[in-house]
């Protein structure tokens, strides 16, 4: 039963069935390392119960890459800027003092992350790899899980001397990166770029251990590799996680529209050929199946009050700082989602404001978003008649509503999503447990030289897994 205007609902579904996690094929490679451990791990593991705090530092935005679905334009990708340290030094107090703010709080945070996005961080010279690791480690020495964004486009040795100078500075100041490697199946379909591609994959692992295979799905995303080929890629070579970043700027609403059906049963189907044992996760699969799964829970009772209280909670954890100091908020859905200037989101909080401050300017900031993000679901026709009306304000749905407005059809559902969603909805009363305990697993892989104990997460094994295999697109 869908929301109403005063915010009263009846749930329109018992429970949905979940199982444990389990199916009948084998887990494959390297993952069957990382699944013996996974029979460990707690039920306190599950993504919805975790608590975390999430910086994303816009840092640079140059890139050698070309992805439709990347959320930089072409000029900036070209042209863009990288954080000098005068911006760093600029922008510590905030993030010192919001860091301070919450970790005094009642909540026990189970993860610090400090995100540097959105070019290719490879490109960045020595010093200025030296300056973003040495600015991590000052933060919360041994607390802070950090990561950065590459691309890994170019010369093999360019890569190769940038991967050592990163590795370098990670081990000067004990402080590890996550790498948040965004991989174009397009460009694997080149012929003579497909081997430096997989060698600079290769070279980026096996300094920095595991990382996180990402792919901006754009129009162009599900004629370049299939769900299968896809899926063959991340188990051949031991990848832990998946993420799909579905983040349609603005300016290219038009574009996704057009292949839009396309792209999601794309979506739909990497979804649906998971498997709980092949040990690696889809990003959006845990963060959104929770949602989906509680559609009776109290926040339905309570109605959209509680969502919106919900909502503002998570938006004032999760901050976006560009690289004029202008800080807004982001929401982890079909990919973390920034809902800040870039999105269309305009904001007036900067990191300026003084330090004491701060935890009143995000609180304030992030109630202003939340009004808006009620407002939107609560006067849209489509989404007043709609069983998803608790979970989307919670997904970053209205940046795509935001952005593909006007290229999709009048009367539907305004952000596109509820197909997908259905089938997520589908697939878990199929017997798929998707809010099992493998998102974040232990790492089988950490950066060489690195002592797994030291490391926020725990992990297992050292260096990488050698030579990267490119079967699964050949076939
Ligand atoms: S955005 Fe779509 S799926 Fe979400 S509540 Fe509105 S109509 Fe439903």
């Amino acid at each position: 039963m869908p929301w109403t205007m005063t915010g009263k609902a009846v749930p329109e579904d018992s429970r949905l069935p979940v199982s444990q996690c389990g199916d009948t094929a084998p887990a494959a490679g390297h993952n069957q390392e990382r699944m013996a451990g996974r029979t460990d791990m707690k039920a306190s593991t599950r993504l919805h119960e975790r608590n975390e705090l999430k910086i994303n530092i816009e840092s640079m935005v140059r890139c050698g890459g070309s992805c439709i679905g990347c959320i930089l334009s072409a000029d900036e990708r070209v042209h863009g800027s990288v954080w000098p340290q005068e911006t760093f030094d600029r922008v510590r107090p905030f993030v010192v003092a919001f860091l301070r703010h919450h970790l005094r709080s009642e909540i026990d945070f189970t993860e610090i992350s400090v995100a540097f996005g959105q070019g290719d961080h490879l490109l960045l010279s020595p010093e200025e790899a030296e300056r973003i690791v040495r600015w991590t480690a000052s933060l919360m020495p041994g607390r802070v899980n950090g990561f950065i964004t590459a691309s890994v486009i170019g010369r093999r040795e360019r890569v190769a001397r940038s991967v050592e100078a990163w590795h370098s500075a990670m081990v000067r100041h004990s402080q590890s990166l996550n790498v948040d490697l965004v991989f174009d199946p397009v460009k694997v379909g080149i012929e003579r770029f497909a081997e430096t591609y997989a060698a600079n994959i290769a070279c980026v692992r096996d300094a920095f251990g595991d990382f996180d295979l990402n792919i901006n799905v754009g129009p162009d995303t599900p004629r370049a590799a299939s769900p299968e080929q896809i899926q063959a890629f991340v188990l051949e070579n031991g990848f832990s996680r998946l993420t799909l970043n579905l983040v349609p700027l603005p300016a290219k609403g038009g574009a996704f529209a057009e292949r839009w059906s396309e792209i999601l049963s794309w979506l739909s189907r990497t979804m649906k050929i998971w498997r709980a044992e092949y040990g690696y996760d889809i990003n959006f699969c845990p963060t959104i199946a929770p949602y989906i799964e509680g559609l009776d829970d109290r926040l339905i009772e309570a109605g959209m009050p509680e969502v919106v209280s919900f909502v503002e909670e998570r938006l004032a954890r999760e901050i976006y700082i560009d690289g004029e100091g202008y800080v807004s908020h982001t929401q982890a859905g079909f990919g973390d989602v920034p809902l800040g200037r870039r999105m269309g989101f305009p904001t007036r909080l900067t990191v300026d404001v003084p330090e004491d401050e701060v935890p009143k300017h995000v609180a304030t900031s992030a109630r202003a978003l939340g009004a808006r993000i009620a407002a939107m679901f609560l006067s849209t026709r489509a989404c007043a008649g709609c069983g998803y009306q608790a979970v989307c304000p919670k997904i970053g749905t209205i940046a795509l509503a935001n952005s593909l407005r006007g290229y999709l059809p009048n009367e539907g559902c305004p952000a596109g999503v509820k197909p997908l969603l259905d089938d997520i909805q589908a697939f878990m009363k199929a017997g798929h447990d998707l809010t099992c305990p493998c998102y974040r697993l232990p790492q089988v892989h950490v950066p060489r030289g690195f002592d797994p104990a030291l490391l926020p997460h725990a992990k297992q094994v050292q260096g990488g897994s050698g030579p990267l295999s490119l079967e699964g697109f050949r076939s």
